[in-house]
This record gives C-alpha cells, sequence and structure tokens, in this order.
C-alpha cells in the first residue's frame, strides 16, 4: 500500500518534508498533483505551473516514477484517490493562503472519515506563521520588532537532503491523467501568445531554482546592498518566482547563504518581508481586499478606465513608470524599486483604488504571492498596517533620476526612447519639440504626453487625504 504525496506548491524533491517522510515510511509513493479551478493562479503563474509540473515530472522520471495530473476539486479527487490506490496516508505541505487552508482543513476531516491518516508538513516559510508572537502572545503588526523577534528565534531547522531511493506506485487505472501535450494542460496561452517574453526569460523547475541561487552567491550578493535598487544593474536574487512556486525553499536560501560565508544582512531581510507578508495574511484572511486602516474606506478613488489601462500598458507619459510596466507585461516580473514607483503612482498620482493595481499585478507576475502582493500594496497605498504613510508621495521623475541615472532601464523597456540622452529621458516632455525631435521623438505620436501633471496630481492626492484625515 502506498503512501500518496501531494505536491501543491512545492515542486521539488530537496528539503521536501512531505515526500521525504513518506519515502522514509519504506512504502511505495504515489505522486499526484491536482489542477483545481479553485485555487488556480493568475495568468502568467499558470504559465510558470505549467513548466513546473513538467520539470518536478522529469525530475521523477529520473528516479523511474512520474507525476501523475489529476483535473478536479481536490477535496473530493484526493480522498478517492487515496481510497482507489488503497493508500495508508496521504503527505502535503502546509500552505497558508486562506482558500488552500479550507481545502487542507476538509480534507483532513474526509480522510479522517474513510480511515486514512493525513499529515501535513512546514516547508514552505522560515517560521511557521502562527510562531512568532510579541511576549504578550499576539501577532506582530509592525515589521521591525516582528523581524527582530523571528532572528532571535533562531535560523530555520537545516534542510533536507533529496531522497536517494524512490519506489513509485502506479496510479489506479480508473482515474484519468490530464496531459501535458498538446496545450500545457490548457495553462498555457493560445491566442495571441503573450508567453514569448516569459519563456525567454525564465526557466521553471528545482535545477534552475538552484542555479538562480548559486549564480546569485557568486557574483551578486556581495554587492546586494548597493545595487539592490539600480532596476538597470539586475543585482538582485531573481529567486521570487522560484520560491512561489517551491522550487526552492527559504530555509535552503538561509543555509546556502551561511555556507557562502558573506555579510548578508540586507538579503536576509528581504527573506524576512516575505514571512511578515505571510504572518499578516494569516491574521487578515482578507489582506487583498480591505484596507487594514479602515480611515480609508472613505477615500474618493476615481473610476478612471482610460488612466488604468494607460498605467497597465505602460503608456502613461512617465518612462520610469512605462518601463516597469512593460517589463512585467513582457517577463512577468518587475524591479523591487520600480514596483514601488509604478505602485505609488497608480494609487496617488491617478487616486485609483489599490485593489486594481492589485489585480492587474495577481494575474501578470510570475511570482505573484497572495501574501506579499497585497502587503506590498497596502504598504504602497498607505493603507496598511506598517506602511508608507499616504501623504508621501513619490515622485516618478526624481525616482528614475535617481535609481536610473544614465536611463539605461528606461531605454531597455521603452526603446521610443532609445536615442534620447540621460538628461532629457526622465521628463521627456520638458524638454521640448526641437530638443527631443532631435532625437527622433515627437511626443503623442512616437511616445505618450504625461496623462497627468505631477504637480497637480499631487496637490489633488494631498487634498483628498486631507479631507479624509478631517473627517
Ligand atoms: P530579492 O531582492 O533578491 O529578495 C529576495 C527575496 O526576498 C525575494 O525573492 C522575495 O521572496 C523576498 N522579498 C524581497 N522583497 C520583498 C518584499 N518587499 N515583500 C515580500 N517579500 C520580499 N514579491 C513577491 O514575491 N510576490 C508578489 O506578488 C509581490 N508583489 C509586490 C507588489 C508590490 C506593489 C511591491 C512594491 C512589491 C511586491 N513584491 C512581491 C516584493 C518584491 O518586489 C519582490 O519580492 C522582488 O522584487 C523579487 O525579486 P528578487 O527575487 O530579485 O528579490
Amino acid at each position: 500500500n502506498p503512501v500518496l504525496v501531494w505536491f501543491r506548491e512545492d515542486f521539488r524533491l530537496a528539503d521536501n518534508a512531505a515526500l521525504s517522510a513518506a519515502v522514509g515510511t519504506g512504502r511505495p509513493v504515489l505522486c499526484v498533483f491536482v489542477l483545481d479551478a479553485a485555487t488556480f493562479p493568475g495568468g502568467a503563474a499558470r504559465w510558470w505551473l505549467a513548466g513546473a509540473l513538467r520539470a518536478l515530472d522529469a525530475a521523477l522520471r529520473a528516479h523511474g516514477g512520474a507525476l501523475h495530473v489529476l483535473r478536479g476539486a481536490a477535496g473530493h479527487l484526493i480522498p478517492e484517490l487515496a481510497r482507489g490506490s488503497r493508500a495508508v496516508a496521504v503527505h502535503w505541505n502546509r500552505r497558508y493562503d486562506p482558500a488552500g487552508r479550507g481545502v487542507d482543513a476538509a480534507l483532513k476531516v474526509a480522510l479522517r472519515q474513510i480511515g486514512v491518516a493525513g499529515h501535513s508538513f512546514a516547508g514552505a516559510l522560515l517560521h511557521e506563521p502562527w510562531t512568532i508572537r510579541t511576549r504578550g502572545g499576539a501577532p506582530f503588526q509592525m515589521f521591525t520588532p516582528f523581524w527582530r523577534a523571528a532572528c532571535a528565534f533562531g535560523g530555520p531547522r537545516p534542510p533536507l537532503p533529496a531522497p536517494a531511493d524512490l519506489s513509485f506506485a502506479q496510479l489506479p487505472e480508473t482515474f484519468e491523467e490530464s496531459r501535458v501535450a498538446p496545450a500545457g494542460f490548457g495553462l498555457l496561452p493560445a491566442t495571441p501568445d503573450w508567453a514569448a517574453g516569459l519563456r525567454e526569460e525564465w526557466e521553471p523547475g528545482e535545477a534552475a531554482a538552484q542555479e538562480c541561487l548559486t549564480r546569485f552567491l557568486a557574483e551578486d550578493l556581495a554587492a546586494y546592498g548597493r545595487e539592490r535598487d539600480t532596476p538597470a544593474a539586475e543585482g538582485t536574487s531573481r529567486l521570487s518566482p522560484y520560491l512561489r512556486f517551491g522550487h526552492v525553499t527559504p530555509a535552503q536560501i538561509w543555509q546556502a547563504v551561511a555556507d557562502s560565508g558573506q555579510e548578508a544582512t540586507k538579503f536576509l531581510t528581504e527573506l524576512g518581508w516575505r514571512e511578515f507578508a505571510w504572518s499578516l495574511l494569516f491574521q487578515h484572511e482578507d489582506l487583498a481586499r480591505r484596507n487594514l486602516r479602515g480611515v480609508f474606506d472613505g477615500l474618493p478613488w476615481r473610476t478612471d478606465p482610460e488612466g488604468l489601462r494607460a498605467w497597465q500598458t505602460g503608456r502613461t507619459g512617465y518612462p520610469l513608470v512605462d518601463a516597469g510596466m512593460r517589463q512585467l507585461w513582457r517577463t512577468g516580473w518587475m524591479h523591487n524599486r520600480v514596483r514601488m514607483v509604478v505602485a505609488s503612482f497608480l494609487v496617488k498620482h491617478l487616486l485609483i483604488d489599490w485593489r486594481h493595481g492589485e489585480a492587474w499585478f495577481a494575474d501578470t507576475l510570475v511570482d505573484h504571492d497572495p501574501a506579499s502582493n497585497p502587503m506590498n500594496w497596502q504598504w504602497s497605498a498607505g493603507t496598511g498596517v506598517d506602511a508608507a504613510p499616504f501623504f508621501r508621495i513619490m515622485n516618478p521623475v526624481t525616482q528614475s533620476e535617481k535609481f536610473d541615472p544614465g536611463g539605461d532601464y528606461i531605454r531597455r523597456w521603452v526603446p521610443e526612447l532609445a536615442a534620447v540622452p540621460a538628461n532629457l529621458i526622465h521628463a521627456p516632455w520638458v524638454a521640448g519639440a526641437g530638443a527631443l525631435g532631435a532625437h527622433g521623438v515627437v511626443l503623442g505620436r512616437d511616445y505618450p504626453a504625461p496623462i497627468v501633471d505631477h504637480r497637480q496630481a499631487r496637490a489633488r492626492a494631498l487634498a483628498v487625504w486631507t479631507a479624509l484625515r478631517n473627517g
């Protein structure tokens, strides 16, 4: 009788507690994934999911097994499969998003009813989201004391090696598998094929995650503190989608950083933000829907479909904003500094509800994460508990001058401005038609004029804030 290992967001063999414990029983394992519409990610992450399934299947095949992909409601399918395969137990690694937790809690009950053990394991975080608490036992609301307490708690447990000897059970014939070919489980775009940029940029899978980590430690960690805010430098790890899909665990990263012997406080603090996001989502299930500061419920957001569309498509006329939004559309990823700038622009310059931005990111990011995305949007909008105040309005031009001084990031993603020199590229409308024309650009023809004036937009946002504060 096998142990059923249900993979979800843990596409790896190493440091996979659910798999290692199953193998440790000495029984054959039956490895499954369920395509369940109730927990489907957004478009770009679906593309990644198809690649993750392929890569894990290939890794299991190298050991003589396979990943069996079924389609349906996991809450029903898993108990059916446990019964159909006469499994003695079902193992999985825990997830902490509200929808997933609901399915898993109901599953435990359903398995108990049919006399099958359900065992869940930790692995997606350094510490379980209920672990790091104040002295009084309450969850933290502010990042700095949270991270201080997390560091005092100690490092994560050492990561587990991949199991060496795996023996596999067959899928019972009564269960129909979904096939990878021809359309990647129906997860990939048909027409138009918007995934070309994603394919060029990324390779999903555990091996690719380890390569990414190794390269980052060797080439970029030493300069991380200096380079992490420079989008053109590409000095960050780009591990986010690998973490999102569990190709690599934070415990593995923690260990690899320690083994490298390098100073990495700043980088590890970023992993801390990820932990904090999950601890917030664990407390506030509606983090993506509700302003954590209720005073913002009265903010008169503007309805502006054209402004939203200009932002989504990278045609606001602010080059750094447009570069970021186009990088996102093309590659499914955006540099963190630019994410902050575009988020601030949507919320404060356009006064569009942050939830529209959150939803767009959810659909277009390969690293979209149900905790980090809403936490960061609420941080940018000022509606979060530990957030940038609403009245601090990022100036997209000075951000551009400071963090992309040579304009290289802009030129890469906004090719219309490729010939424009650094002194004109951050605010091309200031240059005047003659100066811009000398570089082949006519504003309004080749590149949009700004859709809002910074000074006016700033004054409008501040007026709204003042009115809100005064009730
Ligand atoms: P690195 O700088 O190398 O950091 C290492 C890891 O730390 C990242 O992979 C990530 O797991 C974590 N991390 C870094 N910064 C943050 C942060 N601010 N919050 C939480 N975790 C962080 N990150 C996501 O993983 N998914 C999202 O959906 C997401 N949405 C965001 C939305 C907005 C509006 C903003 C401002 C930020 C968002 N972030 C999100 C955080 C951050 O931008 C990305 O994690 C980071 O850019 C990923 O690149 P990296 O792996 O090279 O990061």
